[in-house]
């Protein structure tokens, strides 16, 4: 099977395990998504997810956090790990957003690219679950580590592997098969001891038909 339909196959397996994929960072709006983007570098989804209720009460707009300070931040988002470095993204991003796109998240991934904390992960993060615009795929370290085992790639480097994948995934599951990949490998395919005892991809999978 060549790996376009390869990849099809574990497709239509992995929806039908978990449904329709949605991102798992909370978010009333596309700057509040942004936000949590940011937090989420290095520190689990779960973990985001009960930072970002206080601090999107504390700060209701992008007005809010362009004028918030530093110190106060640091001790809501403390939990998130680099905490210091995030903050002072989150700041400068909603000063720039203040300053040239009226406190709106531009709707443009060269534009995202150029925003402080925003790499190729975040802004197509942002540009397919926030404005619903695919332009890439999102390589975190679970849909690096799953399309190695899947046999996708043999590469190592998140910019390489994204390239290899939009040759190989046809363009319309780019989206949810990377957040497919991303619930798998939660559940599944962890990075030390795979469950591929009960994994329902055995049959497909390279790694387990290498064990
Ligand atoms: S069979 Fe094992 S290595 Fe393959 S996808 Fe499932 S858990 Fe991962």
């Amino acid at each position: 099977m060549n790996l376009s339909k390869l990849s099809t196959e574990h497709y239509k397996a992995l929806l039908n395990h978990y449904g329709s994929p949605i991102t798992p960072l909370r978010h009333k709006n596309i700057e509040q998504l942004a936000i949590a983007v940011i937090l989420s570098a290095q520190c689990t989804d779960a973990r985001v997810n009960q930072i970002t209720p206080k601090l999107f009460s504390r700060y209701k707009n992008i007005g809010d956090f362009a004028r918030a300070s530093q110190e106060e931040v640091e001790k809501i988002i403390y939990s998130a790990g680099f905490y210091k470095m995030k903050t002072m993204h989150i700041i400068a991003l909603a000063r720039i957003l203040e300053k040239n796109y009226e406190g709106k998240i531009p709707d443009n991934f060269e534009a995202l690219l150029k925003l402080p904390g925003i790499g190729r992960k975040s802004a197509n993060v942002i540009m397919s679950s926030g404005f619903n615009k695919i332009c890439g795929i999102v390589v975190d370290t679970h849909v690096k580590r799953l399309s190695f085992r899947l046999g996708y790639t043999s590469n190592k480097n998140p910019d390489k592997i994204e390239a290899d994948l939009m040759q190989i995934w046809p363009k319309k599951i780019w989206n949810p098969m990377s957040l497919l990949l991303i619930f798998h490998g939660r559940k599944f395919c962890k990075a030390q001891n795979p469950r591929c005892e009960t994994c329902f991809l055995t049959e497909t999978c390279r790694f387990f038909k290498k064990c």
